[in-house]
């Protein structure tokens, strides 16, 4: 005999459940088999959310309807694909159940309220319609197959929804099913999970039985009790996924299959909250050494997990990490508890008289405080009975009044190998740190084989995501939003889609996330497809909004993210703290935010570091070349700016190269203006205003304390000329200018030296303005769009350090911005 059971995942439609049943026949071909089926997906929530509903007065029908339709769909459907189906018998029986059903929510809902056992009666339905529907099934397929009612089989005490099984009443009624007394003629032995028989043991009234649960997600115990109640060599549990993964596929997008596993891991993985198996399902199974599968009924060709009596290779300690969400952990302390004893003990029995089970416990060392979790529910009725239970302390100031903190949740670490191996909390611990995230408590199983911490419930998926990357090792992530997606930034992302595939071999993944312009905007929480984003943000983009970009991330908890600004807005930087603060990264061509006042620049900084994310900006100054980066590195291990001289524009430098050529001033500037080198209208470039904010961020990154507005600009015309009027009127007076310069030029020339329109940092003071430099000046020789950043310090001194090249273009400005990107990957490994 083997027991397969298919969840409701496995039962969701006609399809589902006809796929179901394909597994079931074939695996009746070599042996005997008995099976457990879940509720169609989502009825038992349904189910909970009518009774919810009753209990408030809301209106019935709907949930009436609905949980019908659903049925009669898939008896419609699967009549539709399947000759035999006696459509008509199958309907009565789900009828007769959804006749019971209405009577039961009436009921409800004339009381107003719901005692358990009613509770119980209206959950378990969802089993009982799914059931009779694949017995219809397996018999229109030939197959021969007994319906067996669960509650005639598995018996329970203590909590009706979550009862204990009796195993001693349980075996023994199983026993004419092992025997063969009953069923023996059916190739399978078909169960509804979830139900049982709840036996309410009292001395006035004898026993008395009632339909109870064995808890939500219970029909994996189901099988486990089939199993073990029919003798079976195997339980196999069929669901969605491919089988147990390191963590929750869902959570982290690159969790990894586990192969093998032995019963204890699978036990405290699910112990600490992997939905995978139902907390109870293994121990009696391991108990008897009963093989374990998790197998994908979507997926037939996976191998699957096996779970069974370990050890198992493992490739390293870690086998798998979880989270169980909603706890609250509950703190007693005091200077009445310490060195007594019996305290604990105390503790422990008032909290197991509420029927309630404690997660994770930890003392402190001076046995001031025990703190535990337990789930978060339970919370409410743990504080009052320990309330009551020290009533006496609480009032003589012995043991303060009992701490509840909510909204906690408990990560573990899980593995077998994990045994005496050192480190490991030292990883886990660093892990959480590197992403800011507060430990509230931390305990480790007596076995050796869990770590568990409890930290804020909103930082749970966090942390598993992180300790995943930390403990297996896979891909350092990062995720773009970018913002602004024009020449610039559109360039960029056209790199990141071509350099993906390589980079991912190389151990990054970066994936887009959000892509917004002033076409619109759009998201994918697992990385856009960028092969056609230009039209899928012109035809899918919903209107750009930064807010909702931002409320993506918090909801999202991306790892990695970076915040990529290739706007050209300049009310944007406004917002930058607000991103940092959101947990993004920042890297920006716009030079707006580094030039706005001191004080801004400081509080972007500090922000930036309190939240342990970075602002880059590699590209404010000189496009792709390293500037920034370098500088950075060269004040950080102690060097001082002592000079500076910058040509920092492309158009002013290839207008004043071409005057020494022998070009006219008028002719250098129409060029130039005919080559897209300048700005639409020149005097944007001759006014040296871009030229002024790239000094302003140079000279911070070497200390200086100065603003925008301490920049001298010294003008390139001489005093007599109007610059004034529209950018035809300007370009035709240019000519004007012709004689002056080709004069300066010529007398220049006859020192050996040329004209060039530079920045210049000296004595502590900025300027922008003409420089007369001869051959032994590194500017001497930059033209034709070329940049140059002359830096004197007390290192490099006499000779300065020179950085020069190709200094402007969407090319190279995006590949600038892609570095900053890449920049923050090995930040996140420090
Ligand atoms: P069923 O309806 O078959 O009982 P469940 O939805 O209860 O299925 O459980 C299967 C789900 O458990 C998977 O879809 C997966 O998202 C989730 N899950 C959580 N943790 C893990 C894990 N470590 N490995 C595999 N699946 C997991
Ligand atoms: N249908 C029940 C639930 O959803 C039991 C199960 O599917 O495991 O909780
Ligand atoms: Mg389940």
């Amino acid at each position: 005999m083997i027991t397969l059971k298919f969840g409701g995942t496995s039962m969701g439609s006609a399809e589902r459940m006809l796929d179901s049943s394909a597994i079931m026949c074939d695996r009746a071909k070599d042996d005997r088999v008995s099976v457990v089926v879940s509720a169609v997906a989502g009825i038992s929530n349904k189910l909970q959310d009518s009774i919810n509903a009753a209990v408030s007065g809301e209106k019935l029908d709907t949930y009436y309807t609905e949980i019908r339709n659903i049925h009669t769909q898939i008896c419609d459907d699967i009549a539709g694909q399947l000759k035999n189906f006696d459509k008509k018998s199958v309907m009565a029986k789900v009828e007769e159940i959804l006749e019971l059903y209405k009577k039961l929510l009436d009921a409800v809902a004339a009381f107003g309220e719901c005692p358990l056992s009613i509770h119980c009666h209206i959950m378990g339905l969802g089993e009982l319609m799914s059931s009779p529907i694949m017995e219809g099934v397996l018999k229109a397929k030939g197959q021969s197959v007994t319906l067996v009612d669960s509650r005639d089989v598995i018996f329970t005490t203590g909590n009706q929804a979550e009862g204990d099984v009796d195993y001693v009443s349980t075996i023994e009624a199983f026993r004419p099913y092992r025997d063969g007394k009953i069923g023996a003629e059916s190739r399978i032995l078909l169960f509804p999970g979830f139900i049982c028989t709840w036996q309410n043991k009292s001395a006035a009234t004898g026993t008395v039985y009632s339909m109870g649960l064995l808890g939500r997600n219970g029909s994996d115990f189901s099988a486990a009790i089939v199993g073990v109640g029919l003798n079976s060599r195997k339980v196999e549990f069929w669901t969605d996924v491919d089988g147990v993964y390191t963590a929750d596929p869902r959570v982290v997008k690159d969790a990894i299959l586990v192969d093998d596993m032995s019963y204890e891991e699978a036990m405290e993985l699910s112990f600490f909250g992997s939905k995978v198996l139902h907390p109870k399902t293994l121990s009696p199974l391991a108990a008897r050494n009963i093989e374990v599968w998790s197998l994908n009924s979507h997926n037939k060709a996976a191998r699957g997990t096996r779970i069974g009596r370990g050890p198992f290779p493992s490739v390293g300690p870690v086998r798998g990490i979880t989270c169980l969400k909603n706890t609250a952990m509950i703190s007693i302390s005091g200077s009445g508890m310490r060195g007594k004893t019996g305290i604990a003990a105390r503790v422990f029995s008032a909290v197991s008289s509420a029927g309630v089970s404690m997660l994770l416990i930890t003392q402190s060392s001076s046995e001031y405080t025990i703190s535990f979790c337990v789930m978060q529910a339970q919370s409410h009725a743990v504080k009052s009975i320990l309330t009551s239970e020290f009533e006496l302390e609480i009032r003589e100031d012995l043991i303060n009044p009992i701490e509840v903190t909510e909204n906690c949740a408990i990560v573990s670490i899980v593995g077998d190998g994990m045994q005496s191996k050192r480190g490991l909390a030292g990883t886990f611990l660093d892990s959480l740190a590197s992403k800011n995230i507060n430990i509230l408590a931390i305990a480790q199983g007596s076995s050796e084989r869990s770590i568990s911490v409890v930290i804020a419930n909103d930082d749970g998926d966090t942390a598993v995501r992180i300790s995943h990357r930390f403990f297996f090792n896979t891909k350092q992530t990062i995720e773009v939003f970018a913002f602004g997606a024009g020449t610039i930034g559109g360039a960029m992302l056209d790199q990141i889609r071509d350099q993906h595939d390589d980079l991912y071999k190389q151990g990054i993944d970066i994936r887009v996330m959000a892509i917004a312009n002033i076409d619109g905007m759009i998201f994918n929480e697992n990385g856009l497809d960028l092969s056609n984003w230009r039209e899928d943000v012109a035809k899918n983009g919903k209107p750009t909004n930064l807010d909702e970009m931002i409320e993506f991330v918090k909801q999202t908890k991306p790892l990695n993210p970076i915040f990529v600004d290739c706007t050209a807005s300049y009310d944007l930087p406004n917002r930058y703290l607000d991103i940092l603060k959101a947990g993004m990264h920042i890297t920006t061509p716009n030079k707006r935010a580094n030039t706005m006042s001191m004080d801004f620049y400081r509080e972007l900084r500090a922000t930036a570091n309190k939240m342990h994310r970075r602002f880059l900006y590699e590209t404010n100054a000189g496009a792709g070349l390293p500037v920034i980066d370098t500088l950075q590195n060269l004040f950080k291990s102690g060097d001082k700016l002592t000079g500076f001289y910058g040509i920092m524009s492309g158009s002013l430098s290839y207008i004043f190269g071409r005057l020494d050529e022998g070009v006219s001033f008028s002719q250098a500037v129409l060029e130039a203006r005919e080559r897209r080198y300048t700005e639409p209208d020149p005097r944007d470039d001759l006014a040296g205003m871009d030229v002024a904010r790239k000094t302003v961020i140079i000279a911070r990154e070497a200390g200086m304390a100065v603003e925008l507005e301490d920049i001298k600009i010294n003008r390139v015309f001489p005093d007599w000329f109007d610059d004034k009027g529209t950018v035809e009127e300007f370009l035709a007076k240019l000519p004007q200018l012709d004689d002056y310069f080709a004069k300066k030029v010529a007398e220049l020339k006859k020192e050996n030296k040329v004209l060039r329109m530079a920045a210049s940092i000296e004595n502590g003071k900025c300027s922008i303005g003409m420089l007369e430099v001869g051959p032994d000046n590194p500017l001497y020789s930059i033209k034709g769009c070329e940049n140059a950043f002359v830096f004197h310090t007390a290192r490099y001194n006499p000779i300065p350090m020179t950085i020069r090249g190709y200094g402007a273009g969407a090319g190279v400005t995006a590949a600038g911005v892609f570095g900053d990107i890449l920049r923050t990957v090995s930040w996140n490994m420090m």
